[in-house]
């Protein structure tokens, strides 16, 4: 289902969201809090867990010290600066429904701009907004700035890129190793071993899904069978952004990749399979590099 609507947006916003029954993860340039506040504090009541970045400016500070009252009773309402707005409005609820489009949540959006919502409950477009919410919360101006504009090699001009792999080393031991990359030639320059929970946690991520997965595929359920796909994957990605917290020591890491074996006709070749990009590197992390 997709909706668009042109009129009456904050009504249709404020329906939405006094329908959630678990959570609300929004990412809204501004929003007026005396228009909404009112039903963020129903909705906390009610148990709703409230997650919400503003873009940090003038107009959003004025509300500040109402949004420390609405997160001392339990909201996350967060103000963030990247190097330019923090423009996006959108909205995610119980997981399951996606509010988007130019509308935000004043009063002029409302009253006097010409602007859109739409509604929508498609699994792939949820989860990648759900993504994007993550790196959003997680993610520093500076952090945004490096990966932008990564570090070129002086030698070959291409990004440098540090990328992290999660392998099973032995019965006991998940071992970790960043490889420091550019079209020269890879350097190794972290390395660490780990309980083996590591490795089966990752991996683990996509098998408890795979039996109902293939159950949906076999009973034609297609609805079923793209949520669970869709929800593997961003289940993985969520476990492996975990390197947003530990770095390990580096200002960034770009992405996660495993040691795969491609295979051609009669033969193949071991390569890096990237599977987990960070948010905005898409343009020069590859999905695959050569193992050198
Ligand atoms: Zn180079």
């Amino acid at each position: 289902m997709i909706e668009a609507y042109f009129v009456n947006l904050e009504n249709i916003t404020k329906t939405y969201l006094l329908n959630a029954k678990k959570s609300i993860k929004a990412a809204i340039a501004w929003i007026n809090f005396n228009i909404y506040g009112s039903i963020f504090e129903e909705l906390i009541k009610q148990g709703v867990k409230i997650e919400i970045i503003l873009h940090d400016d003038f107009i959003n500070q004025r509300y500040i010290d109402y949004i420390d009252v609405l997160n001392q009773k339990g909201a996350d309402i967060r103000l963030v600066r990247f190097a330019g707005t923090m423009h996006h409005k959108f909205c995610v609820i119980d997981d399951s429904i996606c509010l988007f489009g130019s509308f935000n949540w004043t009063q002029n959006a409302n009253t006097r701009n010409m602007e859109d919502l739409n509604i929508c409950n498609d699994w792939n477009f949820i989860f990648s907004y759900l993504s994007e919410f993550n790196a959003l919360c997680n993610l520093n101006k500076s952090d945004i700035k490096l990966i932008n504009s990564p570090e070129i090699c002086s030698e070959c001009q291409s990004p440098i890129v540090n990328i992290l792999f999660v392998e099973q080393e032995n019965e006991y031991q998940s071992k970790i190793y960043i490889i420091r990359r550019c079209n020269c030639g890879d350097k190794q320059i972290f390395e660490d071993y780990y309980d083996i929970s590591v490795y089966i946690n990752m991996t683990s991520i996509g098998e408890q899904y795979e039996d109902a997965i293939f159950e949906a595929k076999i009973s034609n359920d297609f609805d079923t069978y793209n949520q669970l796909k869709a929800q593997q994957e961003y289940d993985l990605k969520c476990y492996l952004s975990f390197v947003r917290n530990n770095r390990f020591g580096l200002p960034i890491i770009h992405a996660v990749a495993v040691k795969a074996w491609k295979a051609f006709h009669n033969d193949g070749e071991w390569i890096y399979k990237v599977i987990w990009k960070e948010r905005g590197t898409e343009s020069y992390i590859l999905d695959e590099y050569d193992c050198f």
